[in-house]
């Protein structure tokens, strides 16, 4: 079984060669050509001789991902669906978003092949989970979408399909590729990493960041959607054995051991997450640690949910066909929950719904498998 070059850190690819009697100096080159240059191929390999070439082609592969479809948003956003076939055969297809805005240009991540966190109100949790994604497949979306558009992102965010927590290694290890000098040295002050929380990841993400100059930076982000339990269990089931009151200790260790701030996302449910109490608990949440809050407007979706979510995304499918963005940012009520937090003095910024005409926001990415 060949390994996958888009895979390895520098220091396992120098384990890896040096069991073959390859210098050392050999896997700087190997590295920089793979992740700097987007080498696609063994022997697109600058500067080593066709014979090593040959030698390692014996043992190591460089697997991209197949390109099935993009898809291009009218407010730019593009949705990129990829096939990934890993070694054992288990073909997926999984979905990148590149989100073009003034000065900065994101790509949103996937981890996962689907997800079994099974939020309410995210098309992929209904997927349930397929696989895990290799760190070749995190990165090579990233390199897929750099080929295919010769754009190379100034930010990226972890918080395409799947969970980043549930599939830790492998996100840790593309975490590190991608922030490693040699290759595209993306500064960890541009990641963000997005969870719904899981009791002990939180503290051991903190340690693991914190220990490694390359990742000290990257930020944290935690899916919130409702301070109030009963709700929060509702939207994310998973937050049943994960309670806010662990969740929030972890955050708390994780400010003190990095000194980043923290991004709570939070899906604005109307009329459901957006009364006065809430903003007291948002308030007080903010004076816990350095953090600011994100306000995603519910971007309905094209299936059944439980109520009381049933209701308010009929009724927005109904108001919105049109224009969904412009009625989605506009809502009235959503700006006057905004001025409330402000009044606060809640740090909140409204978040954009780039791509929601092609299924390509917050909670739509799925795909048929
Ligand atoms: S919101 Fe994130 S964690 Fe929840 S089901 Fe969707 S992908 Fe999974």
């Amino acid at each position: 079984m060949k390994l996958n070059l888009r895979g390895l850190k520098l220091q396992a690819l120098k384990e890896e060669i040096g069991k073959l009697d390859i210098p050392a100096f050999r896997a700087d080159q190997i590295f920089s050509s793979v992740h700097g240059k987007l080498a696609g191929e063994i022997g697109l390999i600058k500067g080593l001789p066709k014979e090593l070439q040959e030698y390692l082609s014996r043992f190591f592969a460089i697997e991209t991902l197949e390109k099935i479809l993009t898809t291009t948003s009218k407010d730019r956003t593009e949705k990129f669906l990829f096939g990934a076939g890993d070694t054992a055969g288990r073909n997926v297809k999984i979905e990148s978003v590149l989100i073009k805005e003034e000065g900065r240009n994101t790509v949103c991540v996937s981890t996962q092949a689907g997800c079994n966190a099974g939020c309410e109100f995210c098309a992929t949790g209904k997927m349930g989970l397929l696989r895990n994604l290799t760190a070749g497949e995190i990165v090579s979306q990233i390199y897929g979408i750099i080929t295919e558009t010769g754009i190379i992102p100034t930010n990226l965010v972890f918080m395409g399909m799947g969970e980043p927590f549930l599939n830790y290694a492998p996100l840790m290890d593309a975490l590190e590729i991608l922030t490693d000098k040699k290759g595209l040295a993306i500064s960890s002050r541009k990641i963000t990493v997005s969870t719904v929380g899981f009791a002990g990841r939180i503290k051991k993400f903190a340690d693991d960041i914190s220990s490694n100059p390359n990742l000290r930076n990257i930020k944290l982000a935690l899916s919130l959607h409702s301070t109030d339990r009963g709700f929060r269990e509702t939207l994310i089931p998973v937050s049943k054995k994960n309670t806010l009151p662990e969740i929030y200790d972890e955050l708390v260790y994780f400010y003190r051991k990095t000194g980043n701030k923290v991004t709570y996302e939070y899906i604005y449910f109307e009329g459901l997450n957006d009364t006065d109490n809430d903003v007291k608990r948002l308030a007080k949440l903010q004076r816990m640690i350095p953090s600011n809050i994100n306000i995603i407007p519910f971007h309905p979706v094209d299936f059944e949910l439980k109520p009381p979510l049933e209701i308010l995304n009929k009724k927005i499918n109904e108001k919105i066909i049109h224009s969904k963005e412009k009625y989605l940012l506009n809502s009235k009520n959503l700006l006057d929950f905004i001025a409330r937090l402000k009044k606060e003095k809640v740090i909140v910024n409204l978040r954009s719904s780039s791509g929601v005409d092609i299924n390509a926001a917050c909670g739509q990415l799925a795909v048929k498998n």
